[in-house]
């Protein structure tokens, strides 16, 4: 992949957690297609953590992580979607919080949840593409947005 296709790639991945976490009722502090080194991303979102979890302790809460989990996956496979490949190196954070998150909440069971919290990721991709490409529009644009510059764009 070329350097500008990297960065294409690496807009439709944040886009995908852009979307979806409009989608699921997530506030975001920005989102952002500037590499960070320390961090060693290409990219990232910043949640608002503090308002992200408000249900802990709570039923709710099982469905907040879980809808965390499916705009976690909704980077890689947006990035997927846009490429035709799945990119190892540019999902392994992702991956490493998704099987943390999955093991903590579900043990041994985590594989099928796994399986289904994925499909509903790639549901999401699919139904909410043309907004997915939207977003990467925008961040190839102006590398960062704010959670409403790109609820803008999501709304379109
Ligand atoms: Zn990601």
């Amino acid at each position: 992949m070329d350097e500008q296709n990297a960065v294409c790639a690496t807009a439709y991945h944040e886009a995908g957690h852009a979307v979806a976490a409009i989608e699921l009722g997530f506030q975001f502090d920005h989102v952002t297609i500037i590499p960070d080194e320390t961090e060693n991303s290409l990219g990232h979102i910043l949640y608002a953590h503090y308002t992200m979890f408000l249900n802990i302790g709570h039923r709710q809460f099982t469905r907040d992580l879980r809808d965390y989990l499916i705009a976690n996956r909704a980077g890689p496979i947006a990035a997927e979607r846009y490429t035709g490949q799945w990119n190892e190196v540019g999902a392994v954070s992702d991956d490493a919080n998704f099987w943390r998150t999955l093991w903590q909440m579900y043990g041994e069971r985590g594989d099928r949840h796994a399986r289904d919290l994925t499909r509903q990721a790639r549901k999401l991709v699919r139904l909410q593409w043309p907004a997915i490409k939207r977003v990467a529009q925008g961040l190839l644009r102006e590398r960062t947005l704010s959670y409403t510059d790109a609820k803008k764009m999501f709304d379109g």
